[in-house]
């Protein structure tokens, strides 16, 4: 922040502080202490990195804090954190807490049925977790293998993952909405021998069997070559709901027959820093799905500590974090982060509309939830269902919030700041990647002041960069450009699992020295970072380039639109026409009247330059399962294409086939 904040406030209107008694109790409370923890933290990386991870348990110390080739005219990339050094995650997760939290919540599970929960302690889920590694142990799993975890958001999914941990084996985690198809590339990408699945799932009114498309994946895996020796099936949805779970002799074992026979106790293996602790695949918003790898020392203390500044999280806090597992979020700020920090972390297993749009609400109520943490798709989805069923619940108890996955536009912002937090509630928009393991971009709540749909400045240790179109370096501020990282930080990926060279093409190639995001940004005149949107999303307009995220912001704040998704499209004379699809709100209707007033309303928000050609109305958009809207589908059905590429990684494929006839309407 310059000294210019006062004339900013002016000319824009809009800065939130945080509140005077928010901040008095932060981990980080003054601006002032931001930017000397910050500077600390670039010009002594070593220092401030070694500080972070002495608070964690490790058998043997580090010999080196970092690492590092950053550059590929000068060898391959190669990162290291805390080189020599041997430690254990689950260990740090679970077992160094047992002494003071044992009988805290570790877990607090709400299930998809209102009234359907269960609480872990620390404790307790450090002993499922020993049963479980010894099962894995005893099926024959080892130091490095990888396991394959294809289950709904179930305890057990959280016992898989540190029990994996715990032995040193490799988790790849497929989110349970993906299909067999899907689930079979990222088997065999794995070359994984172990599959833990589940008979079925309950997402809202529905029982999805779960078992069956494991068992398709399994036979697809089967054909091109690839078997997998034992599937572990979880039971969560019993009999008697019509979902299938036929078991294969020799291969398929009962979670539950295998937990009563197996030993509480389990030494964790000690680990490398540098050893993976997990493969996730990205979520392919872009195209083929990459195996992004992680590893130990640097994740663990990496996510711990943004999970602790970023949500500003104190001791007692009940946190929680909406994403699915099979996402990175779930990762590190359902799991990792929050357990690291020995936080109550709610798991929740629902979803938002179920039984109502004000799920949320009631289960923010029921456990008193201090920090809520989600997705600008499900803050659009509940705002467009109105304010009431937001209003009837309390919220008394939220004290932050939080959003993550894609720009959140200015007005849903708004509505999460003024309905949902009721104005006392800071909000840290969150950039980051799966490939950057944790949060990189973000408001510490205690002290920096925000601006609706900034991500505004870096976390510590992270240094960003504006690249133009020479391929240089930006200085000042008042830029734009493309979105890169100068140098390690210690939850970057260290691979793409298998293929070396395709991490450092997509990675490394574009700009000698710097990890390249694949995003656009904008830093305004305070130095805060605008995300724009993918790069490859960019729209060309007569030579104007435009990111999709402002186009899309200004007509999300049209009080009919609920959400919108802007894509180019060839147009003769500008070379790229400017093409919208939107989603009104409930209670509006569609009409040409409607169509030309939102053209209008862009026109005044941004200029000439930025009103949109053509209006698809869509009654839901395309979006990936972390909900993303999908814009390269997007793409190919404005430009009248007919086959649309892979959508096997979509929450809903069906949505494709209503948008088309909404257009042939
Ligand atoms: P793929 O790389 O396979 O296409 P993906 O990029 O959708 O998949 P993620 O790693 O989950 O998979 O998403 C990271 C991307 O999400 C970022 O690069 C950015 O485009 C977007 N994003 C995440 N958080 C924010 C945020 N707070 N503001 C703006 N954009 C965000
Ligand atoms: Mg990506």
């Amino acid at each position: 922040m310059s000294e210019r904040t006062d004339q900013l406030v002016s000319q824009r209107g809009e800065m939130f502080y945080p509140p005077a008694a928010f901040a008095q109790k932060a981990h980080v409370s003054s601006m002032e202490q931001y930017r000397q923890m910050y500077r600390r933290s670039i010009e002594d990386p070593e220092g401030f990195w070694a500080e972070a991870a002495e608070g964690f348990f490790w058998s043997q110390k580090w010999s080196d804090v970092r690492r590092f080739n950053f550059k590929r005219s000068q060898g391959p990339i190669d990162v290291q954190w805390f080189a020599g050094g041997k430690t254990n995650v689950c260990y740090n997760c679970l077992d160094r807490h047992l002494a003071t939290r044992a009988d805290q919540p570790a877990l607090i599970w709400e299930g998809n049925e209102p009234g359907e929960d269960q609480v872990l302690t620390y404790a307790q889920l450090h002993e499922q977790v020993c049963r479980f590694a010894n099962v894995l142990r005893g099926l024959g799993v080892k130091k490095g293998d990888r396991v394959t975890i294809y289950l709904p958001m179930i305890v057990e999914l959280a016992i898989a993952m540190l029990a994996c941990a715990r032995i040193g084996a490799i988790h790849s985690v497929v989110f349970g909405g993906f299909s067999a198809e899907s689930l079979k590339d990222r088997i065999i990408d794995s070359q994984c021998r172990l599959l833990i699945t589940s008979d079925g799932a309950f997402r809202g009114a529905k029982a999805v069997t779960l078992k069956l498309i494991a068992d398709d994946a399994l036979d697809s895996a089967a054909g091109e070559g690839w078997r997998v020796d034992k599937v572990v099936v979880a039971r969560r949805v019993g009999e008697g709901k019509g979902v299938d779970c036929p078991m294969t002799a020799g291969r398929d074992l009962w979670w539950h027959e295998l937990m009563e026979a197996a030993a509480p106790v389990c030494e964790a293996e000690w680990m490398d820093a540098e050893d993976p602790l997990f493969i996730l695949y990205t979520s392919g918003s872009t195209g083929k799905p990459k195996g992004v790898l992680h590893t130990t020392g640097g994740y663990m203390v990496y996510t711990a500590l943004t999970h602790r500044y970023v949500f500003d999280y104190h001791d007692g806090d009940v946190y929680w974090c909406t994403a699915d597992i099979g996402w990175v979020t779930g990762h590190s700020y359902i799991l990792y982060g929050p357990l690291l920090n020995g936080a109550r972390s709610l798991m929740f297993e629902g979803v938002p509309t179920y039984p109502d749009s004000g799920r949320f609400w009631e289960v923010v109520d029921k456990w008193g939830v201090n920090i809520f943490y989600t997705a600008p798709t499900a803050i659009r989805a509940i705002m467009r269902m109105g304010d009431e069923l937001v209003q009837k619940s309390d919220r008394g108890s939220l004290r932050l919030l939080g959003t993550v996955g894609e720009p959140i536009n200015p007005e849903a912002w708004r509505w999460y700041n003024e309905v949902v937090g009721e104005g006392r509630c800071p909000i840290v928009d969150t950039w980051w990647q799966t490939e950057t393991g944790g949060i990189l971009i973000t408001p510490l709540p205690g002290c920096t002041p925000t601006k609706p749909g900034s991500a505004t400045l870096p976390f510590f240790g992270v240094e960003p960069a504006l690249m133009d179109d020479e391929g240089k370096e930006t200085s000042g501020n008042g830029v734009s450009g493309r979105l890169v990282i100068k140098a390690p930080w210690p939850g970057q990926l260290r691979t793409t699992y298998g293929n070396h060279e395709r991490f450092e093409t997509v990675y490394f190639s574009d700009f000698d020295g710097y990890y390249f995001t694949g995003d656009g940004a904008r830093r305004d005149e305070d130095g805060y970072y605008w995300i724009t949107g993918r790069v490859d999303d960019v729209i060309n307009v007569s030579g104007h380039r435009m990111g999709t995220a402002e186009v899309e912001s200004a007509l999300v704040s049209h009080p009919a639109v609920a959400e919108a998704a802007v894509v180019g499209f060839p147009h003769e004379i500008k070379g790229q026409g400017i093409y919208a699809y939107v989603t009104l709100r409930l209670g509006h209707d569609y009409s040409d009247e409607l169509a030309r007033e939102l053209i209008e309303h862009v026109r005044n928000q941004i200029g000439p330059i930025a009103a949109p050609d053509q209006i698809h109305w869509a009654p839901a958009l395309p979006k990936t399962r972390s909900g993303k809207i999908m814009r390269r589908i997007l793409r190919k059905m404005a430009a009248g294409e007919t086959s649309f590429g892979d959508t096997s990684t979509l929450a809903d494929p069906t949505v494709i086939g209503t948008l088309v006839e909404m257009k042939s309407k």
